[in-house]
């Protein structure tokens, strides 16, 4: 087995604190990664909760991952030790059902979350949040060497979340595109939209963030808390990504869109959402989903930043002071997403 350092909730009722523990040794399909950075998720927090469901504890949360490969299987072709790779929301799935063959792999029945969840072999799998991670080859992602790696981090999930969907739905050139809640994910859409030619527009409920998302390079700013505001914008837009996990309403939203616009869900609010069916019929709206993004579109999108010089806004922390940056994300007090620099675990 492989001795490992982290930090883990025992249960729901606990805060994360440093434990000791092992995990499995490198199979011929495995690799053993020296984990340098990981992003700090919303899902971090809501699973060691239990928010969403009953987790598996003791509980190492952590799907933002970039380290450098240390060992790898007798079969491991596509990597060598020294690489500097990625780990995003999944470290296994069948790899032969119709999402793994679609490249859906982050929706395979079979497929095994990077923690809060049970691998192959029945043992719990423990997340990023610790000194090192084994993980089959395939769900292991090249990173380049030229970004700024703590920034490259949040890639792994804010990244491929909002890139997914923009991608899907090929928004780019000649599209109103309006990103809701200038968050981790937010900020990411809104460079990604630019990026891909489109107009962005970020939709707030306060003035306070106009400043913030001018120096993103949004084309607009709107405060949907301004009747006068909301006029200019009503039936305008082609692509609304909705990055809001708490209650909002959605009929609001939909009431900016035009003729046969497509609002998209990322964010995950615990409660349902509530939608007038009128807001969609007249229209001919849509209201869309999108969760993560497969092995190949997630390698497609690093590979994308590099070109583009397109990371994530990070602020750096140690691994001791993870509950003051927990305190900080609930209030969304963050630009724009905490990264731990695993370096700290060791001090
Ligand atoms: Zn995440
Ligand atoms: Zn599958």
């Amino acid at each position: 087995m492989i001795q490992s350092k982290g930090y883990a909730a025992q249960s729901a009722d606990t805060n994360l604190a440093a434990w000791e523990f092992q995990r499995r040794d490198i199979t011929e399909n495995d690799m053993l990664i020296d984990i340098l950075f990981c992003g700090v998720c919303h899902s971090d927090l809501h699973s060691i909760k239990n928010d969403w469901f009953a987790g598996v504890f003791p509980m190492v949360p952590g799907h933002e991952i970039v380290g450098r490969v240390t060992a790898v299987g007798s079969n491991v072709t596509k990597f060598k030790a020294d690489d500097i790779v990625g780990v995003g929301v999944m470290v296994d799935a069948c790899l032969e059902c119709e999402n793994c063959r679609s490249h859906h792999e982050q929706f395979c029945p079979e497929g095994v979350q990077t923690y809060n969840n049970i691998g192959k072999d029945n043992l719990p799998v423990y997340g990023g949040y610790s000194n090192n991670i084994v993980v089959r080859e395939e769900f292991v992602l090249k990173v380049s060497k030229k970004l700024p790696l703590a920034a490259v981090a949040p890639l792994l999930c804010a990244g491929i979340t909002t890139y997914s969907p923009l991608r899907n739905w090929k928004v780019g050139k000649g599209h109103k595109l309006a990103v809701v809640g200038l968050g981790g994910l937010g900020h990411m859409a809104v460079k990604f939209g630019i990026a891909f030619g489109a107009e962005v527009t970020v939709l707030s409920t306060s003035e306070s963030k106009r400043n913030d998302a001018k120096a993103l390079g949004v084309h607009n700013f709107v405060v949907t808390k301004d009747e006068e505001q909301l006029k200019d914008v009503k039936g305008s837009f082609d692509f609304i990504l909705d990055t809001v996990s708490a209650k909002h309403d959605i009929n609001l939203y939909l009431s900016l869109l035009r003729t046969s616009g497509v609002h998209i869900c990322v964010g995950i609010p615990l409660e349902s959402l509530s939608v007038a069916p009128f807001s969609l019929v007249a229209g001919n709206k849509a209201l869309a989903g999108s969760g993560a993004g497969g092995l190949a579109q997630t390698q497609e999108m690093l590979d994308f930043c590099a070109e583009n010089n397109i990371v994530s806004d990070v602020e750096l922390i140690d691994i001791k002071d993870i509950h003051h940056a927990f305190e900080r994300m609930k209030k969304g007090d963050v630009r724009y997403r905490f990264v731990i620099d695993m370096a700290t675990i060791n001090k």
